[in-house]
């Protein structure tokens, strides 16, 4: 079995507790307004590793994640490729490597969200009009992803980027707050929209569709935050 990776950060602090490798698959079936890696989009891009090559890679940093830290699988969407995930998750597992899997929901692999420490969820929106304007999905998939963490009790670091005039309202927050409830929530995190994947899509002949979308202020960003509370 082989999986392709785009690339990989070590050393990373931001996706997951502690210090810890982050492996960023190739391939992603959503296709948000707002991505800032739409390199990772295209499913036969990246270079092949075999699972053991990968877990090899991130064994190599194992002092470095003392008792928090860890890998974190993220992307692209990494569970479009679940088999090869849950057998690196596995094998990290055997070797008391902490795991993270970064995903939108969007494809509910039980084996690999089993075998995770961490789910760190993507919520891009809670109403099912917007989500499918801003990532061309339907919704039911990451809902039904959600039930299924629920019913497991997985932990999960919950996440939203705040796009102004999308899903920036009081009313936005309630909805998210009502949507995670019972859930096994250790962190919910809102980040601000901002543009920095803008020079990738260009790179990629796309054309970026929030071009005319501000990010929000700090102030914004409090005032949300807070109703999450
Ligand atoms: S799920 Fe992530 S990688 Fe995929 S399109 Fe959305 S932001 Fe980009």
């Amino acid at each position: 079995m082989r999986g392709r990776v785009h690339s990989i950060e070590t050393l990373g602090a931001l996706d997951g507790p502690g210090i810890r490798t982050v492996v960023f698959m190739q391939g992603c079936p959503l296709r948000c307004a707002y991505c800032h890696n739409p390199d990772t989009w295209n499913a036969k891009g990246g270079v092949l590793y075999t699972p053991n090559e990968l877990f090899e890679r991130v064994k190599r940093f194992k002092p470095y994640f003392k008792s928090e830290g860890g890998l974190t699988l993220s992307g692209g969407e990494p569970l479009l490729q679940g088999d090869f995930c849950a057998e690196v998750l596995r094998l990290c597992r055997n070797e008391g490597i902490k795991t993270a899997i970064d995903t939108s929901g969007y494809i509910l692999h039980k084996e690999a969200v089993d075998l995770a420490d961490l789910i760190i969820l993507d919520i891009k929106h809670t109403s099912p009009e917007r989500y499918k304007a801003l990532t061309g999905a339907d919704i039911e998939k990451s809902f039904e992803f959600l039930d299924y963490c629920k019913k497991t009790h997985k932990p999960l670091w919950i996440r939203q980027v705040i796009l102004t005039g999308i899903n920036d309202t009081k009313e936005d927050m309630e909805a998210l707050k009502s949507l995670i409830k019972g859930a096994n929530v250790k962190k919910t995190e809102l980040l601000p929209y901002h543009k920095m994947g803008v020079e990738k899509w260009d790179r990629l002949g796309l054309n970026y569709p929030l071009k005319d979308t501000e990010s929000p202020t700090e102030q914004k960003m409090e005032e949300l935050s807070r109703l999450l509370l």
